[in-house]
């Protein structure tokens, strides 16, 4: 009776041992796959199912259109930024004048690129609206804060930090994914990586960057007659207003972190917000 005991409760605790084995292996693997900076695919947790983002394009190159209503200290690293971008020849930034507006709202069919100064927003926030069947990026905005970026008492009040937060973020805007790595010869500005005491040289897209231009915008022509889409960025809009960002699906340490929230109709929009690293009075 006694060892019949001893037998079922070693039994038992073999496969309790065996539960909480598979159960942390679990966890480890949703924690690496969309928490850890070196988690596999960044972005892409689903990748496998979902399209690559990008742009729906007829023509070769793929038109962007990128509505500028930024303040007037960045027309020379917008200019930089589009010549990086459009090296090779697969895609062409069409950048229209906007006007300062204050609420950076999504429009269908481009991008819409603000900037504010408020010490109280994030450095960089972008966000686009995409059709998840397709991958087809349908509006977009990101803005960039003059409080941080063109303040000479900030950190990131450099050219060289505007260089490469409208590259990342004009890249972003495109469909492409953010480079989860820490690589000190790193040379692209598409690195997820916030280090203050290193200066980010990588001001413009590298090769892999390219690479990932040409393999969303050069694969097929997409049918761009457009549909009526005004009701779908106007419901971003809001959600965008009310800060309503939807889930976490990733997070770079505190510095970054990409939400995804359902628009409904096989909508959805893609926030990241990019917080400042520290504040100014601690430089
Ligand atoms: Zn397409």
């Amino acid at each position: 009776m006694k060892n019949k005991y001893i037998k079922f409760s070693s039994e038992k605790s073999k496969y309790l041992i065996l539960g909480l084995l598979v159960l942390t292996m679990a966890s480890g693997a949703v924690w690496l796959k969309y928490y850890s900076p070196y988690g596999p695919n960044p972005l892409r947790s689903s990748a496998d199912e979902e399209p690559l983002k990008h742009w729906p394009y007829s023509t070769s190159p793929a038109v962007i259109t990128l509505l500028d209503s930024s303040s007037n200290y960045w027309g020379k690293h917008l200019a930089l930024a589009m010549k990086n971008w459009e090296k090779n020849e697969y895609i062409k930034i069409n950048a229209v004048e906007g006007l300062p507006a204050k609420e950076c709202e999504q429009m269908p069919e481009l991008i819409h690129f603000c900037t504010v100064n408020d010490p109280n927003f994030f450095i960089a926030f972008g966000s686009y609206v995409s059709w998840t069947r397709t991958g087809h990026i349908i509006a977009g905005s990101f803005i960039l804060n003059d409080y941080y970026l063109n303040n000479p008492d900030s950190p990131y009040g450099t050219s060289i930090w505007r260089n490469k937060l409208l590259c990342s973020n004009l890249g972003w805007s495109m469909g492409l994914d953010f480079r989860y790595y820490q690589d000190e010869n790193s040379t692209t500005c598409m690195e997820a990586l916030w280090v203050t005491e290193r200066v980010p040289n990588p001001q413009g897209p590298d090769e892999v960057d390219l690479a990932q231009v040409k393999e969303r915008y050069s694969s097929h022509a997409d049918d761009t007659s457009s549909s009526s889409l005004s009701s779908i960025t106007a419901a971003a809009n809001l959600h965008l207003k009310q800060r309503e960002y939807g889930d976490l699906v990733r997070s770079f340490g505190e510095s970054q972190s990409v939400y995804k929230l359902d628009l409904g109709n096989g909508y959805e929009m893609t926030t990241i917000v990019q917080e400042k690293p520290f504040d100014l009075n601690t430089k």
